[in-house]
């Protein structure tokens, strides 16, 4: 039986933790601490859904108060129930660890069908919720801060902020109470793309170790690895775009319908542009059609990123999977036994808790912009600009040579907020890859990645909550 079968998802979270503490010396009542779940809110609450009444059932987790405020998406699904909840947010509060953005974790669900509501149903489903978490204060700039996830978007976060708002008169920071909002609303240029952004940083990261590349047979850099993405949805698009200009080949896409190969590269723009049109990824100019769309996993090549669902690489196929280097950009793309056999055979896996940690980061800097009520870039953006032009015009008056005018445009830009957003996730994956790639090379017990970035977590919780005393 797996072990996805045999334990919940909270117990299996519980489960990955222990294995990792065990590499920690922690006190015993501090590691209880960190796995506890600190405060479970179960709501019902009633809505009017045409001419009857329906009681809705939803949830609100907040894992860890090492550091506040709570973060963690809201999800509108049938399948939301308090277990997985606590589990989401439990990883959550390790996300944000170890990529140093200093909130606790928290999650929030709706179990609803998001798509048997209207537009306004939902708004009156997504305030009234709302309304439920700030009368237990479980919303706000420094206690909770909610975002998307599945089946919620930018347009319930602005109902979610407009709710807040309307009970808050005059408080001055409350646009940080949620993020994920649109920017006309608040929110931060740059959220859309951060998750595929933020794996393509981390695993170039690990590309630019020579002794990682020299273990699993490979070259150092991005260039001309051949890269095969699972899904072209937000993230898989976003991957395939930044591996693609990091002068990584995209040889083959997956998506539900099938998958196309093509050895020398292709475009995701081009293969978007074809499934819109034609409706279907296949026949897609200059590539070849593989018969099952899973096939595309177990293709020859360097780094496989699944970026659709989860447990799409089991025990079945995980033996016959070629790549080096597997990147979970999805959650939870391989089992626990496919993590086991890939494991042995020497792949280094990625591990999502901190692979997918883009969005999370970038929420942390809109979170910021709100608190600090300015644009990124706004204040500087001229001054730095004016400056370049300067030293520029210097320089081509001393040499009496000039540069292009592509040289010209890129040293004489001064950073806009899109280029601040990418700058501090750059930072963040890289200093993040360091970190877990240290605990890991520090002692040659621990199996995997992914328990080297579990220890990372802990350490770093474990620490805030040593330093902060634990109340007599
Ligand atoms: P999405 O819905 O935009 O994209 C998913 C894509 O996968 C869709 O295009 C879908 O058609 C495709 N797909 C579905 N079944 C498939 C199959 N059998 N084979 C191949 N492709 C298939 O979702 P997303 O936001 O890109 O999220 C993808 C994964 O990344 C999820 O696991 C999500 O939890 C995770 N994730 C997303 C974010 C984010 O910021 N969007 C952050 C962290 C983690």
């Amino acid at each position: 039986m797996s072990e996805n079968q045999q334990y919940s998802f909270f117990e299996s979270v519980l489960r990955s933790f222990d294995k990792a503490a065990r590499f920690t010396s922690w006190d015993p009542g501090i590691l209880e601490q960190i796995k506890a779940c600190n405060s479970v809110y179960r709501m019902k609450f009633p809505v009017k859904i045409g001419d009857s009444v329906e009681v809705i059932e939803a949830y609100r987790v907040q894992h860890s108060h090492h550091k506040t405020p709570c973060k963690g998406g809201i999800r509108f699904s049938m399948e939301v129930n308090q277990d997985e909840v606590m589990a989401l947010a439990a990883l959550m509060t390790y996300k944000c660890a170890i990529v140093n953005v200093p909130f606790g974790g928290g999650k929030g669900g709706i179990k609803i069908d998001p798509k048997r509501y209207t537009p306004y149903e939902l708004e009156k489903i997504t305030r009234r919720y709302t309304a439920e978490l700030i009368k237990k204060n479980f919303i706000g700039p420094g206690t909770d801060v909610p975002a998307p996830d599945y089946g919620t978007g930018a347009r319930e976060m602005a109902w979610i902020l407009d709710t807040y708002v309307a009970m808050h008169p005059g408080e001055v920071d409350a646009a940080a109470c949620v993020t994920g909002k649109p920017v006309s609303q608040g929110g931060v240029r740059g959220r859309t793309e951060a998750t595929g952004l933020g794996v393509f940083y981390g695993i170039r990261e690990i590309c630019n170790m020579p002794d990682v590349m020299e273990k699993l047979g490979l070259s150092v850099g991005m260039k001309d690895k051949t890269v095969v993405v699972q899904g072209l949805g937000n993230v898989g698009y976003h991957s395939a775009k930044f591996f693609r200009e990091g002068g990584a080949k995209v040889i083959a896409i997956a998506e539900w319908e099938g998958a196309i190969f093509n050895a020398d590269g292709l475009n995701e723009e081009e293969v978007f542009q074809h499934r819109k049109t034609t409706g279907t990824i296949l026949n897609f100019p200059g590539s070849t059609n593989l018969a099952i769309n899973t096939d595309a996993l177990e293709l020859e090549c360097d780094i496989l990123i699944p970026a659709a669902l989860e447990n799409v690489i089991n025990n079945v196929n995980a033996p016959k999977v070629k790549a080096k280097i597997i990147g979970e950009a999805a959650n939870g793309p391989l089992t626990p036994e496919a993590d086991e056999i890939l494991s042995a055979k020497g792949t280094l896996v990625v591990p999502d808790m901190y692979l997918n940690a883009g969005g999370v980061t970038v929420s942390y800097f809109e979170w910021l912009k709100n608190l600090s009520h300015v644009r990124y870039g706004r204040m500087e953006k001229r001054f730095t600009e004016n400056m370049n032009k300067h030293i520029l015009g210097q320089i081509e008056d001393l040499t009496g040579k000039q540069v292009s005018e592509s040289e010209r445009k890129f040293i004489e830009h001064g950073a806009d907020e899109v280029d601040l957003v990418h700058s501090g996730l750059e930072e963040t994956m890289i200093t993040a890859t360091r970190e877990i790639m240290d605990i890991w090379k520090s002692n040659p017990e621990i199996p995997d990645m992914r328990t080297a970035a579990y220890i990372s977590a802990i350490n770093k919780v474990a620490t805030s909550y040593a330093e902060l005393g634990i109340f007599p």
